[in-house]
């Protein structure tokens, strides 16, 4: 910080990404992208696209993905946005939505972007506390300035179902509920088919996850056509071109190709669903992971102790060091080689 820095500048906490290694000799466990590449219908598609148009502007409305977006999920058009990365379609939702004078709820383990969010647009939040097996209480996500949640939650990767979140909307009629489902497509239950009947429910997805492509950077919002054009108001006062011409022709391609996503999130729950019993041998506690991650303590070995050690022995996860998680770590299912890799090293370290 020095002297030129705005006020807003020197308050801010910006949030903190996993490490991204350049030298390639890791096992990569610490970000939750997807181990298997994307589509390659996806990567044809890209190479397609590299060609002397790109000396021109991308469409900024984004129309043939978004019309590809209304076919896959069988809603209108003029009920979706795209951005660059879902962390974008956030930001914007923040801004279009909430209001400094009225604070918004989110829980108190979640994704931490949240709050980073809401200092740079000087809102005010509330957070709830998760259970005592970090399940989000819906009951008790109530505010008139608006709601956010992930659902499945970051970074425990518990889900709620469809039941609990009309619970959330019809507690909250005059907000904007946000639902984060950027890891709905490993076993979450989407929101999606309950915007013609919510006008306040925006679902915000991602294409890093299950759709791997974290490198192209595409994120959309699905929601009543009012609050679609709220967004749009703000993405124009803001960048009218998010999306570059390559990302908007891998992810329209993406979404031609579901039965190779499908296949791949399928593979990735089964290698979940095997590494969680095998830490579970191995007397980690962890919660029932609906996403592409698990999140599991140690009944003995810290788990900053833990980290460190796998660290050592070239394998990335996650590890927050905050109150109520920090004896956590999260890690990223990868492929079964990857997984069988981190038992063995952890039975070492163990
Ligand atoms: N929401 C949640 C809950 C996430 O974990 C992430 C990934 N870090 C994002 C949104 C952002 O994803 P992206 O910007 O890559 O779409």
């Amino acid at each position: 910080m020095n002297g030129y820095w705005s006020r807003l500048a020197r308050k801010l906490e910006p949030y903190v990404p996993g490490e991204q290694p350049g030298d390639g000799t890791y096992i990569k466990l610490n970000t939750n992208e997807n181990p298997y590449g994307p589509s390659p219908k996806v990567l044809e598609a890209v190479r397609r696209a590299v060609d002397e148009s790109l000396r021109l502007y991308p469409d900024p409305s984004c129309d043939a993905f978004i019309s590809a977006v209304s076919a896959r999920y069988g809603v209108k058009k003029d009920q979706v946005f795209a951005g660059n990365g879902s962390d974008e379609v956030l930001a914007f939702s923040f801004m279009a939505f909430f209001d400094p004078d009225r604070p918004i709820v989110f829980p108190d383990i979640t994704y931490s972007f949240y709050p980073v969010y809401a200092t740079l647009f000087g809102l005010n939040y509330v957070t709830v506390p998760l259970d005592s097996e970090f399940k989000i209480r819906p009951e008790q996500m109530r505010s008139s300035g608006g709601v956010v949640i992930a659902n499945p939650n970051a970074p425990t990767g518990r889900a709620l179902p469809l039941s609990e979140i009309r619970s959330i909307l019809d507690g909250n009629p005059g907000a904007v509920v946000i639902v984060d489902e950027a890891y709905v497509d490993f076993g979450g239950q989407s929101a999606i088919g309950l915007i013609d009947e919510y006008p306040n429910l925006l679902v915000v997805h991602t294409f890093s996850k299950s759709r791997a492509l974290a490198g192209m950077r595409i994120g959309l919002a699905f929601g009543d056509s009012g609050l679609i054009r709220a967004l749009e108001s703000v993405k124009n006062s803001f960048n009218s071109y998010t999306l570059d011409r390559l990302a908007l022709a891998a992810g329209t391609a993406a979404l031609e190709d579901d039965e190779y996503y499908k296949g791949t999130s399928r593979k990735v729950i089964e290698t979940r669903e095997w590494f969680t019993a095998e830490l579970r041998k191995r007397d980690f506690s962890v919660t029932d992971s609906s996403a592409n991650f698990v999140f599991a303590s140690h009944s003995r070995v810290r788990a900053e102790e833990l980290y460190h050690r796998l660290r050592d022995n070239r394998i990335l996860v996650r590890y927050f060091k905050k109150p109520l998680i920090d004896n956590h770590l999260r890690i990223s299912i990868g492929t079964d080689e990857d997984m069988r890799t981190v038992i063995e090293v952890l039975d070492r370290i163990l």
